[in-house]
């Protein structure tokens, strides 16, 4: 099974509530908004001519929480913005008060622990242990250098994933991450972690010097591991990271991506199939960067994990005061070419835009 069927099963029971009961207090609007019937610009194109509003309208709620409790990095990969974005705050971090505050104030049901580098944390373990207490899945996202050496201050736990970062094969990755011998503890902390009882997954980003059939090699390569699934999902070339020429404009992604439904096949993607799909240029789907928040030492970034215009004190601040219909693809020429799983999975798993077979899809894929 792609994921524990706690998993699988809490967060759709989450989302069916949501989607039904959605809090109130997170679908006002104190932004600027100037079409109130259609908040999202929620694209009809599967609904055909005449439909309703889809129903998905004003019922925001946070699916994955994305918590930076520091930016600080033992690395400066090519391609992260977070150590250029938030260079005169990288010594800061949160406390852990501030972080189970932050994971209490949003209740999604998924923790992303991010960074920088999260296994910099001083206070991690008792993060980590103090999140599965309030019953959350958590992604515990890291360069892998650090596994091997800290393995011991954490618990196997079926709603743990180490969530680690490769985006290649040795000589790629190192390359990526601008230092050698990167790839080769990254895998050494794997192999650890899975004998230890860990679940273990990767994180793979897709830039314009990519080449897919690497990708495969590298899902091949680690399969002998056992890990458990893999996120793939395509660069985003944001105002923080200067480097352009690495990033892919939307027709270069639905290239990159025309092979993707064989590589699904062939290993465990975390990717819905919805999701692989618009990244196929076969599906169209709106932003929905409400789903996955991000909270970090300036408070919640808003609108998404990319672009930063505002951080807001509160949750509900993010949420109410963002002026959420001027973003994503025809909105805000920077969201041209975004793709990227935070801004777009969440539609898939609200079945935004969703056709009748993507229910079945869907169970299909998270109990393969
Ligand atoms: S389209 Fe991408 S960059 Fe724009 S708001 Fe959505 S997630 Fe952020």
């Amino acid at each position: 099974m792609r994921f524990p069927l706690s998993m699988t099963a809490g967060l759709a029971g989450y989302i069916y509530r949501n989607k039904f009961r959605p809090p109130k207090q997170w679908q006002l609007d104190r932004s600027t908004q100037t079409d109130p019937a259609n908040p999202f610009k929620i694209i009809h194109t599967e609904m055909g001519r005449g439909r309703s509003a889809h129903p998905m309208i004003n019922k925001r709620f946070p699916i994955v929480l994305m918590l930076e409790p520091l930016h600080a990095c033992n690395l400066t990969c090519t391609g992260c913005g977070r150590i250029r974005e938030y260079e005169s705050t990288i010594n800061e971090m949160l406390s852990l008060e501030q972080c189970l505050h932050a994971i209490d104030e949003c209740g999604a049901p998924v923790v992303s622990i991010c960074g920088g580098e999260p296994m910099l944390y001083p206070k991690l373990p008792e993060l980590v242990e103090e999140t599965l207490g309030r019953g959350k899945h958590i992604y515990l996202c890291t360069n892998g250098m650090f596994i091997r050496k800290k393995l011991h201050d954490y618990r196997p736990d079926s709603k743990l994933f180490f969530n680690v970062h490769l985006d290649g094969m040795e000589k790629t990755h190192d390359l990526c991450v601008e230092r050698d011998g990167v790839f080769r503890e990254a895998i050494e902390g794997i192999k650890a972690a899975k004998a230890a009882g860990f679940k273990v997954c990767t994180n793979t980003t897709v830039f314009r010097e990519t080449d897919m059939n690497e990708i495969d090699e590298l899902f091949a390569y680690l399969k002998q591991f056992h890990v458990d699934g893999h996120m793939i999902s395509p660069g985003y070339g944001y105002s923080a990271v200067n480097d352009r020429e690495i990033f892919l404009t939307r027709e270069d992604i639905h290239e990159k991506f025309k092979g993707i439904s064989q590589l699904a096949e062939k290993y465990p993607l975390n990717s819905t199939p919805v999701y692989l799909d618009f990244l196929k240029g076969e599906r169209d789907l709106p932003c929905t960067a409400w789903g996955n928040p991000t909270y970090n030492t300036k408070g919640w970034k808003g609108p998404c994990y990319l672009i930063t215009d505002s951080h807001h004190d509160t949750f509900e601040g993010l949420m109410t005061r963002t002026d959420w219909e001027s973003y994503g693809a025809g909105n805000d020429p920077r969201c041209e070419h975004c793709m990227v799983h935070c801004g777009y999975e969440p539609s898939a798993a609200l079945g935004i835009n969703s056709k009748f077979s993507d229910g079945i899809r869907l169970l299909e894929w998270a109990l393969r």
